[in-house]
C-alpha cells in the first residue's frame, strides 16, 4: 500500500475536515506540534477524524497554545471502520496500554474490556484507554479510532451477545491444532476474538462458553502465551486468514 506523506505527523481531531477549511488546535496538540515536534508556519501535518478521510494541512500560526492550520488536500478517502470486535480481560497498567495499542495496530474496530472471574484489574480509567487508542491510530495510519467500550462482565457479555456474530475464544486448553481451517470457515461472518486473563478462564467459564452456539474455540499453539501475546497472535491469525490483510 503506497504510504503517501508517511513522514508527516498525524493527528486525530473531532472537527469536520473539508476543502478550504481552517482549524485551530487545542492546547495539548498545539504544544505537541509547536514545542515537541518544533513545527512552524508552512510545515505540513496530516489530520483525520474517522469520517472525512485524511487531509494534508499546513500550519498558518504556530503558537504553542493554539496552532492554526489550513486544510490543503485530502490524501486518503475515508474507509469503513473495522467490524472486528476484540474482548480481553484487563491487565495491569503498562500491559493494558500495550494491549490497547496492539489491538488498534491489528485493525480492531471495537475494544471491549471483559471482567472474568480471574481478571486482576476491575476498575479501568476509560479515558486512558481511549487516549492510548487514539495515539496508536495516529501512529499506525488507520483512518478511524476504534470504539473503546466500558468494561462488562463475561456473564453480561455472553447473555447479550448478538447471535449473528461468531465469538472466537482463544482457549489455551483447546487441543493444539492449527486454527487455519476453523477460521477459514468463518470468512465473511461478523466475528469477535476473546482472550482471557493471566490466570486463564475458570473451568466454569470455559464450560459455559463452549456450550454456546456462537462460540468457536481456537488454539494459538502448544505453548501457553501471556494474555498480551495471545492478543497479538490471535488477531494476527484472524487478520491473515479472514481479515483485512490483502
Ligand atoms: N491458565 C493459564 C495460566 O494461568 O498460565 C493460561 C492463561 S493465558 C496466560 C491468558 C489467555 O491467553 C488465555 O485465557 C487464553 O485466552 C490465551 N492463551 C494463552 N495461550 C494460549 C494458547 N496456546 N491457545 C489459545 N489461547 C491461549
Amino acid at each position: 500500500m503506497p504510504r503517501t506523506h508517511a513522514t508527516l505527523p498525524r493527528l486525530y481531531v473531532d472537527a469536520d475536515l473539508a476543502a478550504g477549511g481552517q482549524l485551530t488546535l487545542g492546547k495539548e496538540q498545539s504544544l505537541y506540534l509547536a514545542a515537541v515536534l518544533r513545527k512552524s508556519v508552512g510545515d505540513a501535518v496530516v489530520l483525520f477524524n474517522g469520517r472525512d478521510g485524511a487531509w494534508r494541512c499546513v500550519l498558518t500560526a504556530d503558537s504553542k497554545k493554539s496552532v492554526q492550520l489550513d486544510l490543503v488536500e485530502q490524501i486518503a478517502r475515508q474507509t469503513p471502520a473495522s467490524d472486528l470486535w476484540y474482548g480481553f480481560a484487563p491487565l495491569k497498567s503498562e500491559r493494558l496500554d500495550y494491549v490497547i495499542q496492539k489491538a488498534v495496530e491489528m485493525g480492531v474496530g471495537t475494544i471491549q474490556p471483559v471482567i472474568t472471574q480471574r481478571t486482576q484489574v476491575s476498575r479501568l480509567k476509560h479515558e486512558r484507554l481511549v487516549a492510548n487508542a487514539i495515539e496508536a491510530a495516529e501512529q499506525c495510519e488507520v483512518l478511524s479510532v476504534p470504539v473503546v467500550a466500558a468494561e462488562i462482565t463475561l456473564e453480561k457479555l455472553l447473555d447479550g451477545w448478538p447471535a449473528e456474530r461468531v465469538l472466537i475464544v482463544a482457549d489455551e486448553a483447546a487441543a493444539s491444532a492449527s486454527p487455519v481451517e476453523t477460521l477459514a470457515a468463518l470468512k465473511r461472518r461478523p466475528i469477535g476474538l476473546l482472550v482471557g486473563p493471566e490466570g486463564g478462564f475458570s473451568e466454569i467459564e470455559r464450560v459455559k462458553m463452549l456450550a454456546l452456539p456462537f462460540v468457536v474455540p481456537i488454539s494459538l499453539g502448544p505453548r501457553i502465551l501471556r494474555a498480551d501475546t495471545a492478543a497479538v497472535a490471535g488477531l494476527a491469525v484472524i487478520q491473515a486468514i479472514i481479515g483485512d490483510w490483502r
